[in-house]
């Protein structure tokens, strides 16, 4: 729809008058501008709401890039900035995402995500804040930036394991539970599944895994759940290991490891998950294999925070996987990104924000009664 408006210009008729003449102005359209605040704010909400691209909308719209970037600005700064976004948060979520990926002239760059965990909330998954890098001090300089009042009321902080995180929280929220999250805890396992199958597929023969490679025809079973597994697979696993595995069996100890190490988190409580650590610990050290020494040191220095999880009730980082996934999907559609702050408010409109759009009432239910 094209809106056609007339402004009307007035003209004094004092020969003498300073003004002489003025323009009629109206609140619905700024002065010069080709688009009205409605036509602005409806941009934003394609933006931001339905993470359209902002190059389509502004062609659906007729106008430049910049216009429709400007009116997703205008509107949608206020909604991010607004700081009742932030209120009732009582734990959070933290998760790093690569925000550039590497050129000739830079490495990849990271963001760190801040995610709401609060257990009572219903709802979509809801981002809180992007930082601009994964570093401590960021995270440190953001809680600072927060008041008092709203780092007290943060009980619980579930992290991925990369270590920076934790000192961070330690200076910044020393009363937070902090929780290795057992999604990434298990994540590790099997990455040290996955790094021993590579030593030893290198050592045998002497290159990276081929199609007909006994270790790299399971490299996806090895991967999976001991549950999980059919009749079928399961013997395609045991001869795989048969025909690849060293005579002392490395893999097959880091794959035990690897499977007990996601056990521990189905224990019924924090006691039988002590003692399952420990004794997880002791079979990594008996079994001697580097990758697992590393991994079994890792977890050994941030036990506090692997049993954590049990005093927390189970809390969850699903929320913060979940917002990863949102947040790719944005960078997708937007052909990657080159701007942090617009990098920034776009995820926060699609992931941060509740836009409480009224929907259309469907003209027909799912299932119509009065078919024509
Ligand atoms: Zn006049």
């Amino acid at each position: 729809m094209t809106l056609v408006r007339v402004k009307r210009v007035w003209r004094c008729p004092h020969a003498l008058c300073p003004k002489s003449t003025w323009t009629e102005t109206s609140e619905v359209i700024a002065p010069r501008a080709c688009l009205t605040q409605r036509a602005r704010a409806e941009i934003c909400r394609r933006v931001g709401e339905d993470g359209a691209s902002v190059a389509a909308t502004a062609r659906d719209f007729g106008v430049g890039w910049a216009t429709a970037m400007a009116g997703v600005r205008q509107h949608g700064a206020p909604r991010v900035d607004d700081p009742a976004r932030l209120e009732g948060v009582d734990a959070v979520g933290l998760d790093e995402t690569a925000f550039q990926a590497a050129s000739a002239t830079r490495s990849t760059s990271f963001v760190t995500g801040i995610v709401d965990l609060t257990r009572h909330r219903v709802g979509p998954a809801r981002l809180l804040d992007v930082i601009d890098d994964r570093s401590a001090s960021a995270l440190v300089s953001w809680v600072d930036q927060r008041d008092p009042a709203w780092r007290a009321a943060i009980t619980t902080a579930a992290l991925d394991p990369y270590r920076g995180y934790a000192s961070a929280l330690r200076a910044a929220l020393p009363h937070a539970v902090r929780v290795l999250d057992a999604f990434h805890v298990t994540r590790l396992g099997f990455a040290a599944v996955d790094d021993v199958r590579r030593r030893i597929q290198r050592e045998q023969t002497g290159h990276r895994g081929r199609r007909d490679d006994p270790l790299y025809r399971i490299r996806r079973l090895l991967r999976r759940a001991h549950t999980h597994h059919s009749q079928r697979s399961w013997q395609r696993l045991l001869a795989g290991l048969d025909a690849g595995d060293t005579t002392d069996e490395q893999l097959a100890h880091t794959w035990i490891a690897a499977q007990d190490l996601r056990l521990i988190f189905s224990c019924p409580d924090r006691a039988r998950a002590a003692q399952a650590l420990y004794r997880w610990l002791a079979y990594c050290a008996d079994a001697d294999i580097p990758e697992l020494t590393r991994l079994a040191r890792t977890l050994d220095s941030g036990r506090a925070e692997l049993l954590a999880y049990f005093d927390t009730g189970g809390i969850s980082n699903g929320p913060t996987e979940a917002v990863n996934l949102l947040i790719k999907k944005i960078k997708r559609v937007r052909h990657g990104f080159r701007n942090f702050d617009n990098y920034r408010l776009r995820l926060l409109l699609y992931c941060g924000v509740d836009w409480n759009t009224v929907r259309a009432t469907p003209i027909r239910g799912r299932l119509p009664r009065l078919a024509a």
